[in-house]
């Protein structure tokens, strides 16, 4: 007899008395519902359900909706009958109907972006068989039309806003403000008029057979995995490698069933500080599920300090607030006590800061979700800190918990005191994200996200968010809503974007049609500016200026853990005295890359160093028609007048340009204070110096300042032209024709060096392909620095080194390292060259590579450690091969993204640098990258 195939498992029972999933289970149960079996074992008050795992989703896109229907039947029936037994109640009958959730929940948290169906199961019978069990209309009536509002939207696809316009139609004609008003007989009337829209919308009427309305339940959770706000946000948050959704059916709890009813959200720390100071949450009473979330009602808070604290800061009287706005601790103290419990519970399990759903039914409570709570930097550098000070966690973990990139949000700008304290404040709302923004005012994602694209900055200004502007929220400097609280949307994805965010600024007057709000006696039009503290909830007309933030604290702490675990050395990319003290402030270890084009570019130097491109050519010429090697040897020979002038003009140039370098240098090594500069010498070609011909006021200008006709500039110009000027006449092939400007850029450096005690400088030559161009600069290069002993009398220690960016001389980094006592990657050109991608043409195709998988990321942000990696592991075993002590380092864009650091740890590199902002980031990945390598 044949065999049947092993039967695959697709469903996982939770609560009651048996759970078959667990905590470890996120992949193939999904974060919420490895979290509601993780529940349900730690005893906690989970209503009872059925996860249906990711894999289903992913058979459900491959084999398509009926096949795997008839896979899970027979499992989702048997869950369901036992759903039924363990509550007592029936789906679809009476006398006690069993109504169902269907809830989304993938193994990355995606909070808000897929889809949930509450109230499952209700049609014309159910709901009578309710209304008699309960004998609350109101209630049941108030879940109908809910159902029908979710199942509309979500599953049938008619958009939310018809349902919206006829409640707050109907608000409007009962003279009400809150949902919760409205009559039983009010909602009659309004699910009258939603089954109209749906006939209308859809062409039929609202499906009323409960299996069936389950299974199209199911179905739209695992579409709304490929929702287009949802890919979106995988996207923008570089979630990759999950294979779908999982789908959680859970018996309802209600919320909605009255005054002893109700549901929040509660964080077991705050997590826009991280402070532990109170129970940190929001709730309200005789509501549903989004109520808090969506903004609607005001939410109250859970403790009766926090409810002061923020009755104070918006205005509110004690007594207002005890009678409108009670905490959960004053309103139901015995839930309060129990919720308290398991927050205590759940932290000391997860160790870790939880962000949970619960929900009050006829005053009893019940759990519906916990997860590791998103917060922002300031949060999580503070609880990291506080769970190894509480002795919850160690140093390690404390490490890992911190998510490199969000490092950013603590490192950048906020208000100046007296400014802020001066400037003209319009309104306040919730500080719902951290921060200081100011910008344009616009009133739509999708102008966020235009007005980004050209350049300007700008505040998104919504009266409340939705999934549907995560773009523009992206786009945006700050996040401003009218209404919701600190769980909000916009809150809750502005924290977890580091994006500054404002919510629930209830004074702001928004219209959308005429792109204004009025805020009292003001009025804000689109493009106005405004700026925000997310800190504290202001919002100011104008710009407010803006410091440097503090590096103590919590985030002092992190670093200093980070640079005990770390392996790797740290340093920065930076030009300027002043980026410097910026990186050296941020931790770095020394300069990596100091790039010298600037210092040919700017002020007075760019006219010598033109006077120099202009004669280099009769210069070289010379020198080759008179078989000499130097400069100095051209003078012994007679010249005709122009060719001397020629000579004297190049010699002047380079006399010129001497000063203006060394002081430049001098400046440098004083701002690094004794640590060690990789300094590149020129790499630019010539032509860039030079106004081109769609610059005719610059060829002008520049005619006037040399002294010279606009014809002998076009003509110079024709004459630097090339076809592919990044593969053309630059970097050391520079040095190699005039190697005068080698030695002089040389002498600048050294004799800077000699005049700053402490001072190391690495002197290192860009494009070397082949061993020969790098002997031939470094003999300049130590002729220059003896002479420099010299003349002053003192012993420098510099080290000579060269850039690997070549392919060619990273397989002949052996050769390479006979000559080169550093080698530093230049991942840029070596990824443009070892990929054959042009840098400046590329973005075209890149993106797509990357969409169709190609490439796993944009090689130039993400180094392509299969290949291009592979150059640099290949060039550092060959260099070390050659000389043991080889110092290698990272000076590409790459140097400062987390995952290439890993990488780098892994090849054993000495050092990576980055610009100076993502330095404490490159800390961070460098100790985590030791830390994971430990742990293997
Ligand atoms: P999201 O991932 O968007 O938070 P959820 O699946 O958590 O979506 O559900 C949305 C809301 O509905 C939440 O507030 C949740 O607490 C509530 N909810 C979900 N299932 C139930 C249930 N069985 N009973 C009562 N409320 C529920
Ligand atoms: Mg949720
Ligand atoms: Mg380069």
């Amino acid at each position: 007899m044949k065999q049947p195939p092993p039967q695959v498992k697709y469903v996982y029972r939770f609560g009651g008395k048996h759970t078959e999933g667990d905590g470890a289970m996120r992949s193939l149960l999904g974060g919420k519902g490895a979290n509601l079996a993780e529940m349900a074992r730690l005893g906690l008050p989970v209503p009872p359900g059925f996860t249906i795992s990711t894999e289903a989703c992913a058979e459900f896109g491959k084999r398509g909706e009926k096949a795997l229907f008839d896979l899970i039947r027979p499992e989702v029936a048997a869950a369901l009958e036992n759903l039924e037994k363990l509550t007592g109640k029936t789906f679809g009958k009476g006398p006690n109907p069993l109504l169902l959730s269907v809830r989304s929940g993938a193994a990355a948290s995606m909070p808000g972006m897929m889809d949930t169906v509450l109230n499952l199961g209700l049609n014309d019978v159910t709901v009578a068989a309710m209304i008699k069990r309960t004998g609350n209309e109101r209630f049941v009536l108030d879940s109908f039309r809910r159902f029908i509002q979710m199942f509309g939207d979500v599953v049938m696809h008619i958009n939310s806003d018809l349902f919206e316009h006829a409640l707050e139609a109907l608000k409007k004609a009962r003279k009400v403000k809150l949902d919760c008003e409205l009559s039983a007989d009010d909602l009659k009337e309004l699910i009258a008029s939603y089954r109209k829209i749906v006939k209308k919308a859809a062409g039929c009427d609202f499906p009323s057979d409960p299996i069936d309305q389950l299974y199209r339940g199911i179905r739209a959770v695992f579409e709304s995995w490929d929702n287009p706000r949802a890919v979106r946000y995988r996207e923008i948050n570089d979630i990759r490698g999950l294979i779908g959704t999982a789908v959680n059916v859970q018996t309802m709890v209600f919320g909605n069933s009255g005054s002893d009813s109700a549901t929040g959200v509660a964080f077991t720390r705050d997590p826009s500080t991280g402070e532990n100071k109170y129970f940190y949450g929001e709730f309200l009473i005789n509501a549903q599920g989004e109520d808090v979330v969506a903004g609607i009602r005001t939410p109250q808070q859970i403790t009766k300090a926090g409810s002061v604290e923020w009755a104070k800061n918006h205005n509110i009287s004690e007594t207002v607030r005890r009678q409108e706005y009670p905490s959960l601790e004053e309103a139901m103290p015995e839930c309060f006590q129990k919720l308290d419990a398991i927050r205590r519970k759940l932290e000391a399990h997860y160790k870790d800061m939880q962000d949970m759903e619960f929900t009050i039914e006829n005053g009893r409570l019940y759990m519906l979700q916990t997860r590791n709570g998103k917060r922002t930097a300031a949060a999580a550098v503070k609880i990291a800190t506080d769970l190894v000070a509480e002795g919850m966690i160690d140093e390690r973990t404390a490490v890992m918990r911190i998510e490199p990139a969000q490092l950013d949000q603590l490192l950048h700008p906020v208000f100046v005191k007296s400014a802020e304290i001066k400037a003209r404040k319009l309104t306040t709302g919730l500080p719902a994200s951290p921060g200081a923004a100011a910008g344009m005012v616009v009133f739509s994602a999708e102008d966020a996200e235009r007005w980004n694209e050209l350049g300007k900055a700008v505040i998104l200004c919504r009266i409340e968010t939705s999934p549907e502007d995560i773009g523009g929220m992206h786009a945006a400097k700050g996040i401003l809503t009218a209404r919701g609280g600190m769980t909000s949307h916009a809150a809750v994805v502005a924290r977890g974007m580091g994006a500054c965010c404002v919510a629930g600024a209830g004074e702001l007057n928004i219209d959308y049609k005429a792109k204004k709000f009025t805020v009292g006696e003001y009025t804000v039009r689109e493009g106005d500016w405004i700026s925000l503290n997310g800190s504290t909830g202001a919002v100011y007309l104008g710009t407010v200026e803006t410091v440097e933030p503090e590096l103590t604290g919590p985030f002092g702490a992190i670093m200093k853990l980070a640079d005990k675990y770390r392996k790797l050395g740290i340093r920065t990319n930076a030009d300027t005295p002043r980026d410097t003290r910026v990186a050296v402030k941020f931790g770095a270890e020394g300069i990596g890359l100091c790039r010298t084009e600037h210092m040919f570019f700017e002020g007075d130097r760019i006219i010598a160093f033109r006077r120099l491109i202009l004669v280099a050519e009769t210069v070289k010429k010379l020198k080759i028609q008179h078989n000499v090697k130097e400069l100095a040897d051209l003078d012994k020979i007679a010249l005709n007048p122009a060719d001397r002038n020629a000579v004297e003009q190049y010699r002047a140039a380079l006399k010129a340009l001497l000063p203006l370098q060394r002081k430049d240098f001098v400046a440098m090594f004083k701002a690094l204070e004794g640590r060690p500069a990789t300094v590149r010498l020129l790499d630019p070609p010539l032509h860039e110096f030079l106004p081109q011909n769609d610059n005719p006021k610059g060829q002008k200008e520049m005619a006037e300042q040399l002294g010279i006709s606009v014809a002998a500039i076009k003509k110079l110009v024709a004459g630097l032209h090339e076809f592919n000027p990044m593969l053309g006449h630059r970097g050391c092939r520079l040095g190699i024709t005039y190697p005068e400007v080698t030695a002089m850029q040389a002498r600048a450096i050294l004799e800077a060096a000699a005049a700053v005690p402490g001072a190391k400088p690495e002197i290192m030559v860009p494009l070397v392909g082949n061993v020969k161009e790098l002997a031939l600069q470094k003999a300049i290069i130590l002729r220059v620095q003896s002479e420099v002993e010299k003349a002053k009398k003192c012993q420098l220690a510099v080290k000579i080194g060269t850039m690997i960016e070549v392919p060619r001389a990273a397989v002949t980094a052996d050769r390479i390292a006979e000559e080169a006592e550093f080698f530093s990657f230049g991942t840029n050109d070596l990824t443009q060259m070892g990929c054959g991608f042009s840098r400046d043409d590329a973005g075209k195709y890149l993106t797509d590579y990357v969409k169709q998988g190609i490439y796993e990321y944009d090689p130039f942000a993400v180094l392509d450690q299969e290949g291009v990696g592979e150059l640099v592991r290949i060039a550092a075993e060959k260099g070390r091969s050659v000389r043991k002590a080889i110092k290698l380092g990272i000076c590409g864009e790459h140097g400062g993204d987390p995952r290439t650091i890993g990488f780098c740890h892994k090849v054993g590199l000495s050092y990576v640098s980055c610009s100076p902002y993502r330095v404490p980031i490159a800390r961070l990945a460098a100790a985590q990258a030791a830390i994971r390598a430990d742990r293997k």
